[in-house]
């Protein structure tokens, strides 16, 4: 067995990859194999209404021409419903879901309501203004096809130790080294996050953080436009007794115009650079890996 840190590519097949899916893999394996670690790829596809089989067959083929490799089978999140049910059953025993009925518009309508000023935003959007949250937590079987949220309130109750987690890359502001989370602001500034969507049963957080459990992801390498979401991942950590893997957050690759690249920017999929004729070698210049 390697003694090295695990690390994990976890793409979406939404679409092709490019340059900056490119970075975030190169510099996964880059960092689990200098130090004789792993380095394990998992296929995010909760989102079955985005998720294609032909953006996951360019994935592995991508990844196999950039010169990374994988032990099989690769996990696919699809796959793993069982586990994420499991892990919501764990909290709603403990009275920390509730449903919650509300969809966009009447969210933005009940956080724009003229006595709360503008919308709080929150790593997933506008912070949840509490609609649906009741007072006493819900009895009976846990709902399902009902969108589920964290009483986050009651939830870091439960946790007495001191919320931090190790980061080894840097946040968006330079943030590094031992980074202490703030309760006041998980509640204020984070709140009750969605866990199980209606339409999925489960959450890109609950997700992440059931699966880099499951695989034995020690290192979290992704970009800094996640560093917001990693405190609700320690805290979920915590709530379902999971180990905490240490946090490489990267620098996203930009275009010309500083703007950061996105699923529609085809134009620096690796797989035209490919179809130009451009060398693994060369694609990896780009990145500077
Ligand atoms: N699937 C996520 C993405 O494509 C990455 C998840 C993670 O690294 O935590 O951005």
């Amino acid at each position: 067995m390697p003694s090295g840190p695990v690390t994990r590519f976890a793409p979406s097949p939404t679409g092709p990859l490019h340059l900056g899916h490119a970075y975030a893999a190169l510099l996964a394996q880059h960092l689990a194999e200098a130090a004789g670690g792993t380095f394990l790829l998992r296929i995010e596809d909760i989102d079955q209404s985005r998720a294609r089989p032909e953006w996951e067959a360019q994935i592995y083929d991508d990844l196999h021409w950039l010169g990374l490799s994988w032990p099989e089978p690769v996990m696919r999140q699809s796959d793993r419903r069982t586990a994420y049910q499991a892990a919501l059953r764990v909290l709603w025993d403990r009275g920390l879901l509730y449903p919650c009925h509300c969809n966009r518009r009447d969210i933005l309508a009940a956080a724009s309501a003229p006595q709360e000023g503008a919308p709080l935003m929150g790593p997933d959007g506008i912070v949840y203004p509490g609609t649906c949250r009741p007072t006493e937590p819900p009895e009976g079987p846990m709902p399902e096809r009902t969108a589920l949220r964290l009483n986050m309130h009651l939830a870091l109750q439960e946790i007495d130790s001191k919320l931090l987690f190790e980061e080894g890359g840097a946040g968006p502001d330079g943030e590094t080294g031992r980074i202490s989370i703030d309760r006041r602001h998980l509640v204020e500034g984070v709140g009750d996050i969605v866990l199980a969507r209606r339409d999925m049963g489960t959450s890109y957080h609950l997700s992440v953080v059931v699966d880099d459990a499951a695989q034995g992801v020690t290192l979290v390498t992704r970009g800094a436009d996640l560093f917001e979401a990693t405190p609700i991942h320690v805290v979920l950590q915590h709530l379902l007794g999971l180990p905490r893997p240490a946090y490489h957050h990267h620098r996203l690759i930009r275009d010309e115009t500083g703007k950061r690249l996105a699923k529609r920017d085809d134009a620096r999929a690796i797989a035209l650079y490919r179809a130009e004729g451009l060398t693994p070698t060369q694609v990896r210049a780009k990145v500077g890996l």
